[in-house]
């Protein structure tokens, strides 16, 4: 017999809502900017990934990227991501937010495609050595300009991948706002192409619920990131319903970053009991000291969600993944086989 929570801990798992410089073991971190004289956002070492808020976290977020300086270091914390994700929660597949922008900007810039190829051949070796499929969404960086993520998407299209699939956002605005439709043009020359699209939106206190409708209906999202006001405006949440809309929800972070506690009255709850599509990642999980396993193990508990909501959980991150119809054929039957398995060994 095994506790819920070592049920929890053992599901197989998607995650869809992953910042790749989020993956980062903090020995790495620590090691590489070591390395290259990188001064990270505090001397303090003890007090590392204590973040007040968003902003606060978006800044030691920012200087990480820093420590990247090669395409070998890009791999290696895209490889040492997934190993760490495997033994922490029973990581089955991922997507991966990856932000080209911040690393053409910087005094040693790397080009978009020596960005995206680092990060599929350290995902590929993954993949090889530990099972776990994956796909990559580039960021668009909303620090920058609007016309800046016409010219990011070019760049997608100028370097097809066949594992780069979709759009998605990091950041915030200068005025740290999510502005989703400073990022329309892009958005549309985007779906014009094929490319998938998902935005952070709704995610804090002060946004804005229509931010959520604008994310559907103008940028034309197929999913969406964090989400949360949905609940807050009935219209928006029958908008959300009606299309299928589902939400890569990160509920540790709202702790730090909405400022919410996790229980029975969190938004994310109230989500799932709307009946929405509901998927749970970590978001960036080395700056918030979460793993996947702990999201599922501490978070879903926290939310009042049982073992058969936490299934519904992990197979709604097979529906809403950017992979192939026939990928997420493959999980689903690995998941349901995992789930028999799971469901006999758990205490009553
Ligand atoms: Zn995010």
């Amino acid at each position: 017999m095994i506790s819920l929570a070592d049920y929890l801990q053992l599901l197989p798992k998607t995650e869809l809502h992953c910042h790749l410089t989020s993956t980062m073991r903090a020995t790495t971190l620590q090691e590489l900017a070591a390395r290259d004289g990188v001064a990270l956002w505090t001397e303090d070492a003890e007090h590392l990934f204590d973040f007040a808020d968003l902003v606060d976290f978006l800044h030691g977020w920012r200087i990480a990227h820093e420590v990247l300086r090669t395409g070998d270091d890009i791999a290696r914390v895209a490889w040492e991501g997934v190993e760490d994700a495997v033994r922490a929660g029973n990581l089955r597949y991922r997507e991966y937010y990856v932000n080209p922008q911040y690393f053409a900007r910087r005094s040693s810039p790397l080009s978009y495609a020596e960005v995206v190829d680092a990060v599929i051949a350290g995902l590929r070796r993954a993949e090889r050595d530990f099972g776990v499929g994956f796909r990559v969404v580039v960021a668009i960086n909303r620090r920058e300009s609007g016309e800046a993520a016409v010219d990011l998407v070019r760049e997608m299209i100028a370097h097809p991948r066949p594992e780069v699939v979709g759009i998605g956002q990091d950041d915030l605005t200068p005025e740290n706002t999510e502005d989703p439709l400073r990022f329309v043009e892009a958005y549309a020359l985007a779906g014009a192409h094929g490319l998938r699209r998902t935005a952070h939106v709704g995610e804090t206190p002060s946004a804005d619920p229509e931010n959520v409708r604008a994310a559907i209906e103008v940028l034309g999202c197929d999913r969406i990131d964090h989400g949360y006001r949905v609940v807050d405006d009935p219209a928006v949440l029958a908008l959300a319903r009606q299309r299928g809309i589902g939400f890569a929800t990160t509920p540790w972070s709202t702790t730090i970053c909405s400022g919410w506690t996790l229980d029975e009255t969190h938004r994310i709850r109230r989500m799932v009991d709307a009946g929405l599509p509901v998927s749970v990642s970590t978001d960036d999980a080395l700056f918030f000291r979460t793993d996947l396993g702990r999201e599922y193990r501490e978070g879903l508990t926290a939310l009042g969600l049982d073992a058969a909501a936490a299934q519904r959980i992990a197979l709604a991150g097979i529906d809403m993944a950017f992979c192939s119809d026939a990928e997420k054929q493959r999980l689903r039957a690995e998941f349901r086989a995992a789930f028999l398995a799971l469901d006999a060994l758990l205490a009553p």
